[in-house]
């Protein structure tokens, strides 16, 4: 799939303007403050209906304006025959409301709306991914698997649902059997969610090695599903079920003291691994250099661009935010190498200047932006 237009309005500092994209993509150039980052973030707006910068909606309209809206027409893949689709995503700041409509209707749920545009975003944050605690790669895995797996949404909202409630059971000191009222519930949805975590990461570590080998010329790494609830070796929903429900019943005290819920899928990890001797491997969190741990970054952005290749037998639009800043010359040829041998479609990247943009040479169009407005 590919973005061949993008209408804005009162989006950002971006003002209202049209831009038609050209297949391969583009770059934009522009110094610091001058709307790089809000241009892609209104695109990946249309591919997750929030912001990538975890910014709230209505930070999102223009100062003194009331309403954004992004529309983004699209093309299948390098072919100018096929009729394209339409995603349009408003935000009206007084009344709090989003409206979101694919081509041209509303769907029932917002939920139906999310994954339309084929879209991953790389950007300098990322490395919170790696440096960060579990929740960030908790909020990773969830926001991949909600786009990418049916039915993974609602058993996470589920979960989260049931768990509120057992939490405030909890807290009001509710007898046991009023706690355990929530369990049934609480195992049934938390299984289903750590089945789906456990079956990504597992599939999806062998790429995430050989993406990161392959971006730093040698040492390896690896991801690992570490669940807060020991799943063993029976990974189907009912043994993970099962080990669910023994946890929960070995730590009845400690949450009683604690007054929430001290198992489940809200505390678990996956860790980042490098290679090497130690059998436990050394966690790039705490043993990563910089380098090491944008590239590991890097890497789990790319196995999400794989898994929207193998789910949706789509090639995504890959938005990248100044990506080249912060490697080496040798990771940075390495990372555009890579792009080119996995066939990636189009690129909308950013940078500050025009001496940073090392992908495709001279073959990606070159914009500018400043102040918001685009110069094609
Ligand atoms: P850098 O190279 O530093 O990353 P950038 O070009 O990516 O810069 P952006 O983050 O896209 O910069 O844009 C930042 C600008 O957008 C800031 O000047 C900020 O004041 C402005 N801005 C942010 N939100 C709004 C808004 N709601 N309305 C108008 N302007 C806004
Ligand atoms: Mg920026």
């Amino acid at each position: 799939m590919r973005l061949s237009g993008l209408a804005l309005r009162h989006f950002r500092n971006l003002h209202s303007q049209e831009v038609e994209l050209p297949p391969e993509g583009v770059a934009l150039i522009g110094d610091n403050a001058q709307g790089k980052s809000n241009f892609l973030e209104a695109i990946y707006y249309l591919e997750t209906l929030r912001s990538f910068r975890g910014a709230r909606d209505e930070q999102m309209v223009a100062f003194g304006e009331d309403v954004f809206r992004v529309v983004g027409s699209t093309k299948a893949d390098e072919s100018d025959e096929l009729d394209g689709g339409e995603v349009a995503a408003a935000f009206q700041r007084k009344g709090k409301r989003k409206k979101v409509s694919i081509d041209g209707s509303e769907p029932d749920r917002m939920s139906d709306a999310l994954g339309r545009l084929s879209a991953v975003i790389f950007s300098p944050s990322d490395i919170e991914l790696v440096s960060g605690g579990p929740s960030e790669r908790r909020r990773f895995l969830d926001i991949v698997l909600s786009l990418n797996e049916p039915g993974y949404v609602s058993a996470l909202q589920d979960y989260k649902k049931i768990l509120l409630r057992r939490n405030a059971s909890l807290k009001a000191g509710d007898s046991g059997s009023l706690v355990a009222a929530w369990d049934g519930g609480l195992i049934r949805s938390g299984a289903e969610v750590m089945r789906a975590r456990q079956a990504w990461v597992t599939s999806r570590s062998g790429a995430f090695g050989d993406y990161y080998r392959r971006v730093s010329d040698g040492a390896g790494a690896r991801m690992v599903y570490k669940p807060s609830v020991p799943t063993g070796e029976d990974a189907s929903v009912e043994g993970i079920e099962a080990a669910f429900r023994d946890a929960l019943m070995d730590s009845c005290e400690r949450e009683r003291r604690m007054g929430v819920t001290v198992v489940g899928p809200h505390r678990d990890d996956v860790r980042l691994q490098l290679d090497g001797e130690e059998d436990d491997g050394l966690d790039l969190r705490d043993f990563g250099s910089g380098g090491q741990r944008r590239t590991a970054a890097l890497a789990l952005r790319l196995v999400e661009a794989m898994t929207i290749r193998d789910k949706r037998s789509q090639r995504p639009l890959m938005l990248m935010d100044d990506v080249f800043a912060e490697l080496d010359g040798g990771r940075s040829e390495r990372v555009l190498e890579l792009l080119e041998a996995d066939d990636v479609g189009q690129v909308v990247l950013t940078a500050p200047k025009e001496s940073d943009v090392k992908i495709r040479r001279e073959a990606l169009p070159r914009w500018r932006i400043e102040a918001g407005r685009i110069a094609t």
